[in-house]
């Protein structure tokens, strides 16, 4: 009979395994503890929302929209899409629940998400995001304090190498009159543009700034500069901005060439990146959206926020030999026979009562002495607890210390076992 053929992930789409999950709780445990420093709450928003809003926010004239999303009809005829990034969720949350309205919020989120691009080291098909939006705020402070804490998490992580690079991408109405200037630029010598070049002439001309393609740097890196064509009152904020993170002692590097590639932004855009990670270099983006709000149907409501890429923060961690701690147990409880169980299971739940912080593995699944010792080692404890024939007549339990060669098992009364984990400092 021919054997079933195995089931494997579909490509793009990742497993976290046992193994690499500490690390992943490393960076969601110093985000979440920084983020709640800064005052920050956690949203929580759907995976699944309708495909009008990722339309309406991100704009139909973008990668995302144009080619990457995961897009299906619904039984009901309704078109869903699974979120390609989470400010457009955040928004259509914020305006939906009336927190955006006059009032100042600092948000976070965190999950996957999914576009389809080509994988490849560091871009897949799912991936995750850890984002930070903020509403009501208009001036250049929260735009500061979106960057510093971001500075201050790498430091926490201990990454370095990374730069800040940033630019203003002015307001709407400077915009007009820039595009106008680029559109001049680029339609000079038409050959020189690739199709996709082409097609957003038309469409959106900043976007080309925002182009991947090798063969059209050199015509980029010649455009005229937004930075000279910016309004008065986007050039007050990007001074001010430089002022503040000067003073915080957080270096930069502007980039006029920074637009960002999604259409929302405005003034401020910001990018962190790195050349450890080859050509995904770009580990965390952002800027001020605030026209999102009033495209989303509800009064302007200035915003600011970024977005960071998980697997690419921690592919920087790894290639910077930042490791992790595996936590480790401190007992695990060997059982031979049934009797030993009940009087081992019993104990094992008392302890943890005694000790909220106590990390204890009990052997299930059987095995002789050996191969429960065996399992012992392999879980990395620091002690295995024996309960044997002997510790069940006696009331007893046997410490067996599995990491230190030197040192005796001893046998203890079950009773001193909570005194005996007291002098250990286990805990400490
Ligand atoms: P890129 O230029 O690398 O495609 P982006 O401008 O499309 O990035 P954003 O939409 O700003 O990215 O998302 C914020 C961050 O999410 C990026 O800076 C990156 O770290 C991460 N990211 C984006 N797309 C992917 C992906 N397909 N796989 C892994 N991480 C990603
Ligand atoms: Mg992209």
């Amino acid at each position: 009979m021919s054997k079933a053929k195995t089931i494997q992930s579909i490509r793009g789409v990742h497993d976290i395994l046992p193994s690499q999950s500490p690390a992943w709780q490393h960076l969601e445990g110093c985000f979440r503890e920084l983020l709640s420093h800064y005052g920050y709450s956690e949203m929580r928003m759907p995976i699944l929302e309708s495909t009008e809003l990722f339309k309406r926010s991100i704009g139909e004239v973008t990668d995302i929209v144009e080619k990457e999303m995961y897009t299906f009809t619904d039984r009901n005829e309704s078109s869903l899409t699974l979120r390609p990034e989470g400010t457009a969720g955040c928004v259509r949350a914020g305006i939906q629940h009336g927190l955006l309205y006059n009032q100042q919020q600092r948000i976070w989120y965190t999950g996957p998400m999914f576009r389809r691009e080509r994988p490849q080291k560091g871009r897949y098909r799912q991936f995750h995001q850890i984002g930070v939006e903020t509403f009501g705020m208009s001036g250049p402070d929260i735009d500061a304090e979106l960057i510093a804490l971001t500075a201050r998490l790498w430091k926490i992580l201990g990454l370095i190498n990374i730069d800040l690079e940033l630019n203003s991408i002015g307001s709407a109405e400077s915009r007009k009159a820039y595009k106008a200037i680029l559109v001049e630029y680029f339609s000079t010598d038409m050959s020189l543009l690739d199709e996709d070049s082409k097609r957003r002439l038309t469409s959106n001309p900043m976007r080309i700034l925002d182009s991947k393609n090798p063969d059209m740097q050199a015509l980029i890196q010649n455009a005229p500069s937004i930075i000279d064509h910016l309004d008065e009152e986007s050039e007050a904020h990007f001074d001010q901005l430089k002022k503040l993170l000067d003073a915080m002692n957080i270096p930069y590097i502007i980039n006029p060439r920074l637009v960002r590639g999604l259409d929302y932004y405005s003034k401020t855009v910001f990018e962190w990146t790195t050349n450890e990670l080859g050509s995904q270099g770009t580990v965390c983006g952002g800027g001020r959206y605030d026209g999102l709000v009033e495209q989303l149907g509800s009064k302007p409501t200035p915003a600011c926020g970024f977005a960071m890429g998980v697997e690419r923060v921690l592919g920087l961690m790894e290639a910077q030999g930042i490791s992790t701690d595996t936590p480790v147990p401190h007992f695990f409880m060997i059982m031979a026979g049934d009797e030993a169980q009940l009087a081992g299971m019993k104990l094992a739940e008392q302890l943890r009562s005694q000790f909220p912080q106590l990390k204890l593995i009990c052997n299930c699944g059987g095995g002789s002495f050996k191969a429960q010792i065996k399992r012992a080692d392999k879980s990395a404890a620091q002690y295995a607890l024996i309960m044997g024939e002997n510790e069940i007549n006696n009331n007893s339990v046997t410490i067996k210390p599995m990491r230190d060669r030197d040192a005796q098992q001893q046998t203890l009364p079950q009773a001193e076992l909570v005194t005996y984990i007291q002098s250990k400092e286990l805990f400490s």
